[in-house]
């Protein structure tokens, strides 16, 4: 792990206020996210893992604990931090490229030109040149997703928040975007990324440690380091032993919380 914290969730709980009373999504869940570290997060289903990201990138508030980036307590949105969703969330009325070049508008970065050379390049580096001036109901779900990561990336923020990213997509779409993803973190030395996924393959594949919730409410159960050298050749790597032999070990933790839910 990174000497330098970026992200660090202290004894944050979060409670809703439900139908039947309150209910405790999250409950004092410690964790600390390195400078450039990429941390995978898995754990059953309603475990609190999209409050978790809501509430690193402020939409929500604890109920307890606090939320600190680099070294300070903050609250309400945190700029520095992109947040890629399970919904894609693209602009229908406007094109690929203005879909990508939308955030680097707001925050008035570059000139026009500039903003539209960086979304072209991006969108060539994930394989998307020649649907620049498409809309969103003329792509596939797996271009959509490459679209949704290109244009947080574009902004370059120092951490990058995603649920679940590639979840409804096949398994070589899903291949190929966790390649991608890969290769566009690799090339930007010192960025951060919280990924979460219901996927322990993914988990492990990506990830330098692999977080383990427990079922509701959610709590940090088990940190795992992943030893994998990088780069990693996402086709491959779950052959590897190393790959085999924690998959087995985590796998023990999260069947475990999975009948925690079901019971
Ligand atoms: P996960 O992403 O792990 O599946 P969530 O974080 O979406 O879980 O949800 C955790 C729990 O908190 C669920 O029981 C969910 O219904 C509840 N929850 C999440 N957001 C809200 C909200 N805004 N209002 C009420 N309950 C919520
Ligand atoms: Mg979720």
């Amino acid at each position: 792990m990174a000497d330098r914290a970026a992200v660090e969730v202290r004894g944050v709980s979060r409670t809703f206020r439900g139908p039947r009373g309150e209910m405790v999504a999250l409950k004092d869940v410690n964790l600390t996210i390195g400078a450039g570290e990429f941390v995978t997060v898995v754990g059953p289903s309603g475990c609190g893992k999209s409050t978790l990201l809501n509430l690193i990138v402020g939409l929500i508030e604890p109920t307890q604990g606090e939320l600190w980036y680099a070294g300070e307590p903050y609250r309400g949105i945190n700029h520095d931090i992109g947040y890629v969703t399970q919904a894609d969330n693209l602009f229908p009325w406007r094109t690929v490229l203005r879909n990508v070049t939308f955030g680097l508008e707001m925050r008035h970065i570059g000139t026009r030109k500039d903003r539209r050379r960086r979304a072209l390049e991006l969108l060539d580096q994930v394989g998307l040149q020649g649907f620049a001036g498409h809309y969103r109901h003329e792509l596939s779900g797996g271009m959509r997703q490459r679209v949704n990561i290109v244009r947080t990336i574009a902004y370059n923020p120092k951490v990058i928040l995603l649920d679940e990213p590639f979840g409804p997509l096949d398994v070589q779409n899903r291949l190929q975007l966790q390649d991608l993803l890969l290769r566009l973190w690799q090339s930007r030395p010192g960025t951060t990324v919280i990924f979460i996924t219901h996927d322990l393959t993914e988990a492990i594949a990506l990830g330098d440690r692999v977080v383990v919730m427990s079922a509701r409410p959610g709590r940090v159960r088990e940190v795992f380091p992943v030893t994998l050298p990088r780069p990693r050749d996402i086709y491959t790597i779950h052959t590897n032993q190393i790959f085999r032999s924690l998959y087995d070990k985590v796998w023990a933790h999260l069947a475990e919380e999975m009948r925690v839910t079901t019971s």
